[in-house]
């Protein structure tokens, strides 16, 4: 039976109308969400992505501090920036985009961001927070891959889960929060990574299968049992000449095989992409709750 296929843009298209109502309503009370963005720098990549987030913002009402910065950017003049916005109250969460330009110390850059403001989830200690289960900004892509699975129904309580990559952006998080002893977690979870001997002999036990390896292929239809959920966080390019950019982007599963055997499956695009930019407003809008006295 083929798989049903997880809508990352469905999903995230409902939970923005969500949280478009939540920011409407909290504009009543004069409260208005801000998000304050630096970019460093002229990578292509990532100016297309802080534009994304930009107007992620301004289509559901929050404010948005655009600071773009030439590469020669001195570590003084950015930290001065970091310190500003922790200042300012019209700013609720600091989006730094990484990487920034050689030559700048990106550690020191995001240990300066005000824990409270951290709407990335980088900071260690919100890291560390996350870690023993205390109320903390949860970092974007794990979150997002939670949410899909929530959203589409695909029971995480009691599950295996066995997680491909082991990056302190996507596998660790996402490790740490389903082994929570919480609604939406108490998973049992494996992380495997280049030195993990024999990948398939923990893929096919799995009840759930992440992968975030960065690598096409890198799950096939072979690793995987009968009704896995699979969700694809990997974005590759891969050379595609009938394509006018020369290249078309791909997971990191065998996304045409192991569809033929998955429960659930997201597709990329459109799977846990759209996850990533939603999350960063949800946290941008709970921050501004949280100044605000709202939520604790
Ligand atoms: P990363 O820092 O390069 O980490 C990749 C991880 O995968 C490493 O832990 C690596 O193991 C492991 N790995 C690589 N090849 C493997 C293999 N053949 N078998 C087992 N493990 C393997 O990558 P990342 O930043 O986590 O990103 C992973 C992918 O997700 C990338 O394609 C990235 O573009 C994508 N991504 C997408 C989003 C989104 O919003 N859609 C967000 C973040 C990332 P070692 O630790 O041993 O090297």
């Amino acid at each position: 039976m083929a798989a049903q296929i997880i809508d990352g843009k469905q999903v995230a298209a409902d939970m923005r109308a969500e949280l478009k109502d939540e920011v409407a309503k909290l504009k009543e009370q004069g409260i208005v969400p801000g998000l304050g963005v630096i970019l460093v720098g002229e990578d292509p990549a990532s100016q297309s992505y802080v534009t994304a987030k930009e107007r992620a913002c301004e289509n559901i009402g929050i404010y948005s501090d655009d600071n773009r910065l030439p590469a020669e950017t001195s570590q003084e003049k950015l930290m001065a920036l970091v310190e500003k916005m922790n200042k300012d109250p019209k700013i609720n969460g600091i989006l730094v985009q990484l990487p920034l330009p050689k030559g700048l110390n990106e550690a020191e850059v995001l240990l300066a961001i005000d824990p409270a403001k951290d709407v990335d989830g980088f900071h260690p200690m919100n890291v560390g927070k996350m870690v023993v289960g205390e109320k903390a900004f949860r970092p974007c892509t794990p979150h997002g891959i939670i949410q899909l699975l929530i959203r589409s129904g695909v029971t995480i309580e009691g599950a295996e889960v066995v997680i491909v990559g082991r990056s302190n952006i996507v596998g660790k998080p996402l490790a740490n929060m389903l082994i929570q002893k919480k609604p939406g977690a108490n998973a049992t979870v494996t992380v495997c990574h280049t030195r993990t001997k024999d990948l398939p002999s923990h893929t096919k036990r799995a009840d759930i299968v992440i992968a975030a390896a960065g690598r096409p292929n890198t799950v096939t239809a072979d690793m995987v049992k009968e009704g896995v959920a699979v969700i694809d966080v990997g974005v590759n390019r891969v050379e595609d000449a009938t394509k006018k950019k020369g290249y078309r982007l791909v997971g990191d599963v065998d996304f045409e095989a192991v569809k033929e055997k998955a429960s659930f499956i997201t597709p990329v695009p459109g799977g846990v992409g759209p996850m990533t930019i939603t999350m960063l407003l949800y946290n941008t809008v709970e921050s501004a709750k949280r100044a605000a006295g709202i939520i604790t």
